[in-house]
């Protein structure tokens, strides 16, 4: 991961187009978004979707969210990055900029449009200085910054976001620095504990699961008595 003198660096080496790009879209009248139609399939296989809009820049208001040109508010789908005030709220807002400034970001919806507070649903695809594309919600999860959370209907890319946050444990990154992982975990229908939990005894019949991985792969989410 970046220190904070890494990212101060990176962000002091913006381009000077780009920079020029965020004056333009922030000191104008609300630019008109890009509704242009995807230019290739190629790139659409690249992001697995349909482009659905193109937006020079952003600006970021936490790990999760983003402000386009013209105030519509994104809220990036099947991740969720610490609240304010918990650990690694700060690095995950500052980490989404880092990637945000990229530019040239891709929309994808899946099936919902927007939230209760009227923030679109999307994907969010940055270009990376490679060419290939990169999916923001993903890239933070792998960094341990964001944790996979999969919200019935827009599950299309969840066994990806996944893989990504099961690498974060493996290495224990970010909010998983202090995982501690079991020999093997015990499911009632839908949470799963430590093998030693208390709770996890009195359940009728348990289902164990050999790893972690294939306990969250299940669907059960980790009980809060023993937070396995
Ligand atoms: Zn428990």
């Amino acid at each position: 991961m970046l220190t904070f003198q890494q990212s101060s660096r990176l962000a002091a080496g913006l381009t000077p187009t780009l920079l020029a790009l965020c004056l333009l879209t922030s000191c104008q009248e609300p630019a008109e978004p890009d509704r242009s139609p995807a230019r290739s399939t190629t790139e659409e296989t690249a992001v697995s979707g349909k482009i659905e809009r193109r937006v020079a820049s952003a600006v970021v208001i936490d790990g999760d969210t983003i402000e386009l040109p013209g105030g519509e508010r994104v809220r990036y789908l099947g991740v969720d990055t610490p609240e304010e005030g918990a650990p690694f709220h700060a690095e995950a807002a500052r980490r989404n900029a880092e990637l945000v400034a990229a530019g040239d970001l891709l929309l994808v919806r899946e099936h919902s449009d927007t939230d209760r507070y009227s923030r679109l649903l999307r994907h969010v695809w940055i270009k990376a200085a490679d060419g290939e594309r990169v999916l923001v919600g993903e890239a933070l999860v792998r960094e341990g910054l964001a944790k996979a959370t999969p919200y019935p209907p827009d599950i299309g890319l969840a066994s990806r976001l996944r893989l990504a946050e099961t690498e974060a444990q493996i290495d224990r990154r970010g909010l998983w620095a202090g995982l501690e992982l079991e020999a093997y975990y015990l499911g009632s229908s839908d949470k799963f504990h430590r093998p030693d939990c208390a709770s996890a005894r009195s359940i009728r019949r348990a289902t164990r699961f050999d790893t972690r991985q294939a306990a969250t792969e299940s669907g059960r989410r980790p009980a809060r008595c023993c937070n396995p």
